[in-house]
C-alpha cells in the first residue's frame, strides 16, 4: 500500500472524515487489521481563514507548498489537499512537489461524468461558488455548473464558516441548503456537488431532492486508488 499525505486542518472536522473514510476504505479492500497510510500535515485553520478574507492568498500557498513538501520528504506518495478552497492555490503546492498532487475538482469531475451527469449545481463557499479556480476546472471538462443565487450563496458560505468548520449541524441549516437544492433542481440540475468538505455533515443523500457529489466521498475514492495501484 502506499502512503497518503493530507494537507488538512481546513477545518479539522473535515479532515477527521478523510481519516475515517480513508480507514474505512482500506478495511473494506483488504479486510481483517489493514488500515490506511497516512501523514497527516494539520494547519491552523483561523490562519488560513484570516488570509482567505484579507485576500493574503499567496501567502497561504507559499504556508501549504511547505507543508506537501514536508509529507513528500517524510514518505507521502502522492499528497491531498483536504479543502476545495484551498484549491486556490493548488498551483503553487503542485510546482513544489515531485509526487501526484490529487486535484479535487478532478476527482469530482471523472465521480460526476462516471454517473452520467452533465449538468450540475455547485455549493461550496463563495470563493468556490464565484470564482474560476474550481468551476473553471469542472467547466473545462465538459460540465456545465449552476450556483444559487446570491443571496443563497451568502447564507451557504456563512453557514460553512460559522457552523460547520465549527462543529455546529444546525437543523434550521439544513432545511436551507435542502431548499438551495431545490432551486438548483428548478435551474435543471441533474444532481449536486458538495463542493465544500464539511458539507456532508450537514445534507445526505436521502434527504436531498436531487442526487448528491460529495467531494470528500470522491476525493478518499481517488486516494484508496492511488494507494493501492501497482
Ligand atoms: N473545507 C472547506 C472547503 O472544502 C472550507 C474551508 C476552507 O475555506 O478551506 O472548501
Amino acid at each position: 500500500m502506499k502512503t497518503v499525505g493530507l494537507i488538512g486542518g481546513m477545518s479539522w472536522e473535515s479532515t477527521a472524515l478523510y481519516y475515517q473514510l480513508l480507514n474505512q476504505g482500506i478495511r473494506e479492500r483488504l479486510g481483517g487489521l489493514h488500515s490506511a497510510r497516512i501523514l497527516l500535515a494539520s494547519v491552523d485553520f483561523y490562519e488560513i481563514e484570516s488570509m482567505q478574507q484579507q485576500g493574503r492568498w499567496q501567502e497561504a500557498g507559499v504556508l501549504l507548498a511547505a507543508l506537501g513538501l514536508q509529507l513528500e520528504r517524510a514518505g507521502a506518495d502522492c499528497i491531498l489537499l483536504c479543502s476545495n478552497t484551498m484549491h486556490k492555490v493548488s498551483p503553487q503546492i503542485e510546482a513544489v512537489l515531485s509526487i501526484p498532487f490529487l486535484h479535487l475538482a478532478d476527482a469530482t469531475a471523472r465521480a460526476v461524468k462516471e454517473r452520467k451527469y452533465t449538468r450540475v449545481g455547485l455549493l461550496g463557499t463563495s470563493f468556490t461558488m464565484e470564482e474560476d479556480f474550481y468551476r473553471g476546472r469542472l467547466t473545462a471538462q465538459g460540465l456545465d455548473v449552476l450556483v444559487p443565487e446570491q443571496n443563497r450563496r451568502r447564507e451557504v458560505s456563512r453557514i460553512i464558516f460559522d457552523e460547520l468548520c465549527c462543529g455546529q449541524v444546525v437543523e434550521e441549516s439544513r432545511i436551507t441548503y435542502l431548499k438551495t437544492i431545490d432551486d438548483l433542481a428548478e435551474q435543471g440540475a441533474q444532481a449536486v456537488i458538495l463542493g465544500c468538505t464539511e458539507i456532508g455533515m450537514l445534507v445526505k443523500s436521502p434527504q436531498s431532492s436531487l442526487p448528491l457529489v460529495d467531494t470528500t466521498a470522491v476525493h478518499v475514492e481517488a486516494a484508496i486508488e492511488m494507494m493501492l495501484s501497482p
